[in-house]
């Protein structure tokens, strides 16, 4: 006799795990889906102007080091980074006043990466993290997915309040402090030098970690630059400075670095190990002959002037097309301002009318980390013309109604 068994095809397989299941998408994603539309002026994206990437010189990084070196530009190498590179990015900042070895960094994956290889060093699930109110939203995710408690720090335009964090220390024993002290995601403000000095010493005395992430510090258009809160007394030992070519070269590099206290960038180091072995070797040769050859800072200088045009185009039209009583900031550099509409308004809501105008922006809600301000918004300034600006700030205008 024959038996046929019939393979069972109908079993669910096993669920997502807990952490992937709860962080879905948002509605607020849904809307601007629509925004990759060629007609819309996206001031929500937070893309770099892609007219000012420097792409011959990036061309020619490439084609040297493939001609010159192609065994080991296209070879696995060192999880810690190609050393030409990160004496070089070592080099930039004891240039600006902060000694720093080639063997203080760990060259990552974008800073993305950075943020993700810290929360595996050092979060448990359970743990607290705070956060600056608003807070970068990919970071809340990095923190969400490392099963964080993630506490807010009640601060003003200014940043975090010291005293606050103080208290919030001794209350829930966290971590780490995440900031973005200049040209903050989302809010463009920028931490002073006394503020951060005053974050450093309560670091130091309460034993935090400080992750200071600044993709947008060397975007300057204006005023006089603020010292990293990694060079103030309390913080040299304990923070973690996060850099990236994102925004001053291009993003699509994905070339970012972390500069910590040895054991914290060991630990970072083997988590990369399980996370991609090592940053692409030809894109970490292609950036060292780049910095080797050119001038960044002048390229960062070009694109900080029209930057600065850009915000100034943004800050003409803001009065026309926002409702009587909203109000917002003017940064001095990096790429996004921030905006408060009058009470009672709610950004998120009134987001599907300004899409169906053909112009989006960020609700602002998402980024907080406590209770929400549901009335703010996020502006990025830098990938429009000063044209094109004024028309998506009439289009707004409409939008807003
Ligand atoms: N940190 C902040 C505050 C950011 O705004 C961004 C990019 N939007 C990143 C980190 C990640 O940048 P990248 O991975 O491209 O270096």
């Amino acid at each position: 006799m024959t038996v046929t068994t019939r393979p069972a095809t109908d079993a669910p397989t096993p669920p997502l795990a807990a952490r992937a299941a709860a962080i879905g998408g948002s509605p607020v994603r849904d809307i601007l889906a629509v925004t990759a539309r060629p007609e819309v002026i996206n001031f929500a994206g937070g893309l770099p102007a892609p007219e000012f990437f420097d792409s011959a010189g990036v061309a020619a990084a490439y084609q040297a080091v493939l001609a010159e070196r192609p065994g080991q530009a296209l070879q696995y190498a060192t999880t810690e980074g190609e050393p030409a590179l990160r004496a070089a990015i070592a080099a930039r900042y004891s240039a600006r006043g902060l000694a720093t070895d080639a063997d203080d960094l760990l060259v990552t994956t974008g800073s993305q990466q950075a943020l993700s290889l810290l929360a595996t060093a050092l979060v448990e699930p359970g743990d607290t993290v705070l956060v600056e109110n608003p807070c970068y939203l990919a970071a809340l995710q990095v923190f969400a997915f490392a099963g964080a408690r993630v506490v807010a720090v009640p601060g003003d335009e200014h940043g975090v309040d010291p005293a606050a964090l103080a208290a919030l220390i001794t209350e829930h024993r966290p971590k780490l402090l995440y900031t973005v002290p200049t040209f903050q995601n989302p809010t463009g403000r920028t931490m002073p030098a006394e503020r951060r000095a005053a974050v450093a010493e309560v670091a130091g005395r309460h034993g935090l970690w400080l992750v200071e992430d600044d993709p947008y510090g060397e975007l300057r258009f204006e005023g006089e630059r603020v010292p990293w809160i990694a060079a103030h007394p309390g913080a040299e030992d304990r923070t973690a400075l996060l850099g990236s070519f994102s925004k001053v070269m291009a993003p699509g590099l994905r070339l970012g670095w972390l500069r910590a206290p040895a054991a914290l960038r060991r630990a970072c180091a083997i988590a990369k190990q399980a996370a991609d072995l090592h940053t692409p070797t030809v894109n970490q040769l292609a950036a060292a002959w780049y910095l080797e050859r050119y001038d960044l800072d002048a390229h960062v200088a070009r694109v900080a002037a029209a930057y600065g045009e850009r915000r100034d185009a943004m800050l003409a039209g803001l009065p026309g097309a926002l409702p009587e009583g909203s109000i917002w900031n003017r940064p001095e550099g990096g790429m996004f301002l921030w905006v408060r509409l009058p009470d009672g308004y709610d950004a998120a809501e009134r987001l599907r009318a300004v899409v169906a105008h053909d112009v989006a922006y960020v609700p602002g809600a998402p980024f907080f980390a406590g209770p929400a301000d549901p009335a703010t918004l996020r502006l990025c300034f830098v990938t429009q013309t000063p044209d094109e600006i004024a028309e998506g700030l009439r289009r707004l205008r409409l939008g807003l109604g």
